[in-house]
């Protein structure tokens, strides 16, 4: 069957439809209503006040004029239901809405009423025509409104017609259903059929919900079989070091060496770990933690372990910066041990470099800490058994994948601090096991924070007077981005020639990401020996650094930072005995996403509540800020709203699979049929195969 055998289908509503995804008439099925219209939703006009919101009216249209001049300029639609009259009222895309109403039809206004003198009206309501009955006394039961657009308006395509042949396609396809009877009453499902009927032409209100429900669950289930066979692949991949051994250094370590004892969640992140080491499968797993959760030490745990067995590690950091700090912190901590530990980055002169390669590929290095040098094909190792990431979502897709076929098949330990939704680091990270670390350190102090008007600088300047003089360090930080980084360097450099005159009795240090790396260097280790008590940034200390002396920060410009870089930001401070501040100075009129992320920010310190504010506010797309993130795509089902079906449907698909792993039993054999094309297509999404 093809669009223009449908009653009424031109070559031109034909292409209006393709344009909107709809390329058969099948399809036409999966087009679902944007919403529904119910008789006893709907509000009598006599009934307003003037200060109602989000009302629906339904009434014909009675006159279409256009009032005022200039700027002032806008068209008045009133309508009319029983009684009384409202006014629609349109300030913007004029002729496009007087030409889209004709009088006499019978529409649908929804939003917030007002009262202008005589008149109720309703600015730039959406709009629902119901050119399917004549008056409201027809309206009965439930109207389905499809979404609409430009190309369907000049195409002359109706809900009408859409319903009509979304009736004829129900009357002459067979709809096959693939879910077993067993599924669909122990998840009280209805039938494919009837769901179709029941979304485009619902009796009750629960009909619709009851159908949505059981399309979004036929969604995610399949995308579950898909993680979990994905995930058996991923298995299946390379054989690991077994790595059984936990002395000298690992005993050491955490009897002797360590100050501190281990969080629960550092605790069953190094269970796990241990548990990957001895499987003689490549480890690949991931320890999601906020900021300032420890995880350096787990690292360290899973590279001493490493060590034990006779094997090499290597840590690797995104930036120059964080691998130099991590090179410090790792050799103070392991000072004690006999660890012969190497730095490898960029910006060494080459005898140097000479010299550590050397190192590495005789054995003499046992652990390497870099940046991404450290896995370039000059590097050889001795005997690479473990690979650290920290920060790893700089880390391509890809490049994780290199990383496991690297050589030996080392194993492989991902930290990320971008605290992400659990149901998102699911799909990101399909091809990874997940670690939570979801306690802090004992004796964490809070970091209070606080939306500021510039217009307080003042105060806010005499407050971190006296917190200076009483032995602080403060971090000041600009925005920086390429597309007006000039701008921007000039804004950071400015603010720090401002600063050092107003605090001239301490000293301000500059850092941003176009200063030469020795001065970039050098300024974060005067920083750090607080030789320097302010330093202004722009973003380079966003991750991982680490200076617990620093207890305040303020955030200029805090309006254009998103909510995940605030969160990153402000873990820099409050990590030592102080008590820390975080200031946000917004500049200019905010937006309302900038208001919301403000008002986050000081309401939270949850990293995982924050990121689901910021999953929310961005979408899964936009979330890790690349496309090639991962993240699939859903047609009905929402990765955010939808969490109990999808913990539902993990549960169910590994009943499915333990039951029958490749769906070959004539049970599953319909699911089978679906489950393939959908894995086929969605599975480069999904694997960073
Ligand atoms: P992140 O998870 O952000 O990488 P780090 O590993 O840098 O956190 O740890 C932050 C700070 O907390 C470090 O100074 C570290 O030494 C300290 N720390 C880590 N684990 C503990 C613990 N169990 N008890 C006390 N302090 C800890
Ligand atoms: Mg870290």
């Amino acid at each position: 069957m093809r669009l223009t055998d449908l009653p009424q289908v031109s070559e031109k509503r034909a292409k209006a439809l393709k344009k909107n995804g709809i390329e058969r008439p099948f399809d036409l099925l999966d087009f679902f209503p944007r919403r529904y219209l119910d008789r006893t939703h709907i509000v009598s006009i006599k009934q307003l006040r003037g200060n109602e919101k989000d009302v629906t009216v339904v009434g014909s249209v009675k006159t279409i004029r256009t009032q005022g001049y200039g700027k002032k300029k806008r068209l008045e639609v009133f309508i009319q239901d029983e009684f009384s009259n409202l006014k629609g009222v349109f300030f913007r895309g004029i002729s496009y809405f007087q030409n889209i109403f004709e009088e006499g039809e019978l529409v649908a206004f929804h939003g917030d009423v007002k009262r202008y003198g005589r008149y109720l009206s309703m600015a730039h309501p959406e709009i629902d025509k119901l050119e399917q009955k004549d008056s409201l006394d027809e309206i009965t039961g439930i109207i389905p409104i499809y979404p609409s657009n430009k190309e369907f308006s000049k195409a002359y395509i109706s809900n009408k017609l859409v319903q009509k042949w979304i009736t004829y396609v129900l009357k002459h396809r067979e709809i096959e259903e693939f879910l077993t009877k067993d599924i669909l009453t122990a998840y009280d499902l209805p039938r494919r059929s009837e769901a179709y009927s029941m979304i485009h032409f619902p009796e009750k209100q629960s009909d619709h919900r009851r159908a949505l429900y059981r399309f979004k669950f036929e969604e995610l289930l399949l995308f579950q079989l898909s993680i979990n066979r994905l995930r058996q692949q991923n298995k299946q991949r390379a054989d690991g070091a077994v790595m059984t051994e936990y002395a000298p250094n690992t005993k050491t370590f955490f009897n002797e060496v360590l100050p501190f004892t281990l969080t629960e969640g550092q605790r069953s992140a190094l269970h796990d770990i241990k548990k990957d080491l001895r499987s003689g499968i490549q480890m690949n797993r991931l320890i999601q933690g906020d900021v300032g959760s420890g995880k350096t030490i787990v690292a360290l745990g899973a590279i001493l372990i490493a060590l034990d067995n006779g094997y090499q590690a290597a840590f690797m950091a995104p930036t120059e910066i964080l691998a130099e700090q991590h090179y410090r912190t790792i050799t103070e901590f392991l000072e004690p041990l006999d660890i012969n530990i190497r730095l490898l980055v960029g910006s060494q002169n080459n005898k140097l470099r000479e010299d550590i390669l050397t190192d590495i590929g005789g054995g003499g290095a046992d652990i390497v800490v870099g940046t991404h040098a450290v896995i370039q094909d000059q590097v050889r190792f001795h005997k690479l058994g473990l690979i650290v990431i920290d920060e790893q979502h700089r880390f391509g897709v890809r490049q994780r994948a290199e990383l496991l076929t690297k050589g030996a098949h080392p194993h492989l330990l991902v930290m990320s601090a971008t605290p992400i939704p659990r149901s998102l680091a699911l799909t990101l990270y399909s091809d990874l096991d997940i670690s939570l670390i979801k306690d802090m350190p004992a004796g964490r102090k809070p970091v209070t924070t606080a939306v500021r008007s510039p217009k307080k600088r003042k105060e806010i300047y005499k407050f971190m007077d006296r917190e200076l003089a009483d032995g602080g360090q403060a971090f000041v930080v600009y925005p920086l981005v390429e597309e007006s980084e000039a701008m921007d360097l000039k804004d950071a450099t400015q603010g720090y020639e401002q600063l050092k005159e107003r605090f001239s009795d301490h000293s301000v240090g500059l850092l941003h990401g176009r200063m030469p790396v020795e001065e970039k260097e050098e300024v974060m280790h005067r920083f750090i020996n607080n030789e320097i008590q302010i330093l202004v940034s722009t973003t380079v200390i966003e991750v991982g650094v680490d200076i617990p002396n620093a207890h305040i920060m303020l955030i200029e410009h805090a309006e254009r930072f998103g909510l995940s870089q605030l969160h990153q930001l402000r873990g820099r401070i409050g990590r030592g005995e102080r008590a820390g501040y975080c200031i946000l100075i917004p500049d200019g009129k905010l937006s309302e996403d900038a208001q919301f992320r403000l008002r986050t920010m000081a309401q939270t310190s949850d990293g995982f509540e924050i990121a689901e504010a910021d999953l929310k506010l961005r979408g899964p797309g936009d979330f890790m800020g690349t496309k090639q993130s991962g993240v699939p795509e859903f047609n009905v089902a929402d990765i955010v709203e939808d969490q109990s079906i999808l913990q539902e449907t993990k549960r169910l698909a590994a009943q499915i699979l333990e039951e029958d792993p490749e769906l070959e039993s004539s049970r599953y054999e319909p699911l089978q049929k679906v489950f393939e094309p959908y894995f086929k297509e969605k599975s480069d999404f999904y694997s960073m195969a």
